[in-house]
C-alpha cells in the first residue's frame, strides 16, 4: 500500500514515510492509493476491538510491515483501558451509544493518539534518532499526545497550553504527568498565538541535535484515521442488528467521520453518516448547503469541538465529491486560502444520500442532556450528546451515536444541570489531589525553541 496527497504533488509514500511525515510536502493531505476491501464475514466473527485492527492494520502497513508482524504488534498498540474491552456499546430501544472513553485521558482520541506514537516510537528507534513532538492544544489532543507518549523514552513531548476556555481537569491531565519525557508548557497567550509558535518552530528543524526529527501531532495524520476506521467495523459486529445503520458523530476537525467514510469505502454498509456539530457550524453548512465558508469561532461547552475550519474536510472533497481529480482539488483548496469554499452545485446534488448534519446550540445540548439522563438515566458529556440528537429523530436505520468524551470531564457543567455522575471514570480518580508539573513560559518563538533545546 503506499500513499499520495489531495493535491497531487507528493505521492509513492509507505505507510513508516507518512507516519512521520503527517502533512504531505504539497500541503495537501494523504490517502491511500486505493481502498482495501475488508471481508465482513470475518468481521462479524470478531469479538474484540483487537480482532478487527488485526484485520484493518496489515491492509494499511502492506510493504511496511509483514502481516504476521503487524498483528503481533495489535496487542501492544493500545494502552491503559481499564477492560480488555477497549470501547463498550450501550444498547436503547432503537439506538446504541457508542462508548470510546474509556482511554486514560477519556477521550476518543487516545485511539489515534497511541497508534500514532507506537509507531512513531517503533519507526525513529530503528533508525536511531529521536523525536521531539511540538504542539498546542485547547483541550483534548494535547493529553492524548502527552499519555501517549510518556512510555517512550526516544520521543519527548512539548505542549502548549494556551489561556482561555480549558478545564481545569483538562489542564490537570497534562500537569500531572510526572515523566521526564513530557512537558506541559502554560504560555500567556491564545490558542492561535500558541499555533504560531508551532508553526514557526516547524519552519526549520536546525536547532535540535541531528539524531532528533520534530514530530506533529495534529488530526490529519492518517494513522490516527486507521485507529478510528476500526471502531465503526467493531460497532457493526457487536451490534449485529438487521436495520442499516446510520453513525453519528460529534464533529471538529471530521477526523472521525471521515473514518467513518473510510469504513464505508472499505466494505462496512453505512446509510448514513450524521455529521453532529456545535455551534461553529461550518460543515453543517456545507453539508446542508453546499457553504464551506470560515467564521470565527465561538467558544461553547463542547470545547473539543470549536473550530472555525475541519482539517480533515480536504480529504473528503478528494475522494468522494471530485472522485479523486487532484488538480481540481489543490485549486479549491489554493483558493479556499481559509475562507470559502463552494463546490459545482451539479457535484453537490449528486452526492445528497451518504451524509445529513444537525448543529446544536448550547442550550439544547444541555437539554439533550437532561432528556437522556431523565430517560433513560444514561449521562452523555455535551460532545456526545450534540451526536445522540440525532437518535432522538425519525429514522428507519439503528443510529449509533459515537460518544467521544467521559462527563467526568465536565465537573462544572454537570454540578449546574443538578446530575450526579456516579459512574467515575479511573483514570481522573486523584486527580486534583496529584501536584501539577507546569512550566511557564512567555510566548515568545524564541523562549520555547531554548527551552526545548536545553530540555534534550
Ligand atoms: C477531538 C474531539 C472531537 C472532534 O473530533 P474530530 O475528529 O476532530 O472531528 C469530538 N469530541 C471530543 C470529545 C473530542 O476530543
Amino acid at each position: 500500500m503506499l500513499f499520495h496527497s489531495t493535491r497531487g504533488k507528493d505521492s509513492h509514500k509507505s505507510f513508516k514515510e507518512i507516519a512521520i511525515q503527517g502533512l504531505a510536502s504539497d500541503g495537501g493531505l494523504y490517502v491511500p492509493d486505493y481502498w482495501p476491501e475488508i471481508d465482513l464475514d470475518k468481521v462479524k466473527n470478531c469479538k474484540t476491538y483487537g480482532e478487527i485492527a488485526k484485520l484493518v492494520l496489515p491492509a494499511f502497513a502492506d510493504g511496511s510491515y509483514e502481516e504476521a508482524e503487524i498483528t503481533s504488534m495489535v496487542d501492544e498498540i493500545w494502552q491503559g483501558f481499564p477492560s480488555r474491552e477497549l470501547v463498550q456499546f450501550r444498547k436503547f430501544n432503537n439506538f446504541a451509544v457508542a462508548e470510546l472513553f474509556h482511554g486514560p485521558t477519556a477521550a476518543f482520541k487516545d485511539f489515534g493518539l497511541q497508534m500514532v506514537s507506537y509507531f512513531l516510537h517503533r519507526i525513529l528507534k530503528e533508525s536511531n534518532k529521536h523525536g521531539v513532538i511540538l504542539g498546542a492544544t485547547s483541550g483534548d489532543t494535547g493529553s492524548a499526545a502527552i499519555h501517549a507518549c510518556k512510555g517512550y523514552s526516544n520521543i519527548k513531548t512539548f505542549i502548549l497550553l494556551p489561556e482561555g476556555n480549558m478545564s481545569e481537569i483538562q489542564r490537570r491531565q497534562m500537569s500531572t504527568v510526572d515523566q521526564e519525557n513530557v512537558f506541559a508548557i502554560k504560555v500567556n497567550g491564545t490558542f492561535d498565538d500558541c499555533q504560531d509558535i508551532v508553526k514557526e518552530a516547524f519552519k526549520t528543524d536546525q536547532y535540535l541535535p541531528n539524531n532528533f526529527t520534530l514530530l506533529a501531532v495534529n488530526s490529519i495524520n492518517w494513522l490516527r484515521i486507521i485507529a478510528q476506521i476500526c471502531y465503526y467495523f467493531f460497532a457493526y459486529a457487536s451490534l449485529n442488528t438487521t436495520k442499516s445503520l446510520c453513525f453519528s458523530v460529534p464533529s471538529g476537525n471530521f477526523g472521525n467521520v471521515f473514518s467513518a467514510y473510510s469504513a464505508y469505502k472499505m466494505g462496512l454498509p453505512i446509510k448514513e453518516i450524521c455529521v453532529a456539530v456545535n455551534s461553529n457550524d461550518i460543515l453543517h453548512r456545507f453539508f446542508s448547503n453546499n457553504d464551506y465558508s470560515k467564521q470565527p469561532t465561538v467558544s461553547t461547552i463542547s470545547p473539543s469541538m470549536d473550530i472555525s475550519v475541519a482539517s480533515n474536510f480536504e480529504r473528503l472533497v478528494y475522494d468522494y465529491y471530485l472522485d479523486r481529480d487532484a488538480n481540481r482539488c489543490r485549486e479549491l483548496f489554493n483558493a479556499f486560502n481559509s475562507n470559502q469554499l463552494q463546490l459545482d452545485p451539479e457535484i453537490f446534488e449528486n452526492k445528497l444520500n451518504l451524509f445529513s448534519s444537525l448543529a446544536v446550540s448550547d442550550s439544547e445540548t444541555k437539554n439533550i442532556i437532561n432528556y437522556f439522563f431523565k430517560e433513560h438515566e444514561y449521562i452523555l458529556d455535551p460532545h456526545s450528546a450534540i451526536a445522540c440528537k440525532r437518535a432522538l429523530e425519525e429514522s428507519n436505520s439503528y443510529v449509533i451515536g459515537m460518544a467521544t468524551a467521559h462527563p467526568d470531564k465536565f465537573p462544572t457543567l454537570f454540578n449546574s444541570l443538578n446530575i450526579q455522575i456516579t459512574d467515575h471514570h479511573p483514570a481522573l480518580k486523584g486527580l486534583k489531589d496529584k501536584e501539577e508539573r507546569l512550566v511557564v513560559l512567555p510566548c515568545e518563538y524564541s523562549a520555547i525553541r531554548d527551552f526545548i533545546r536545553n530540555s534534550l
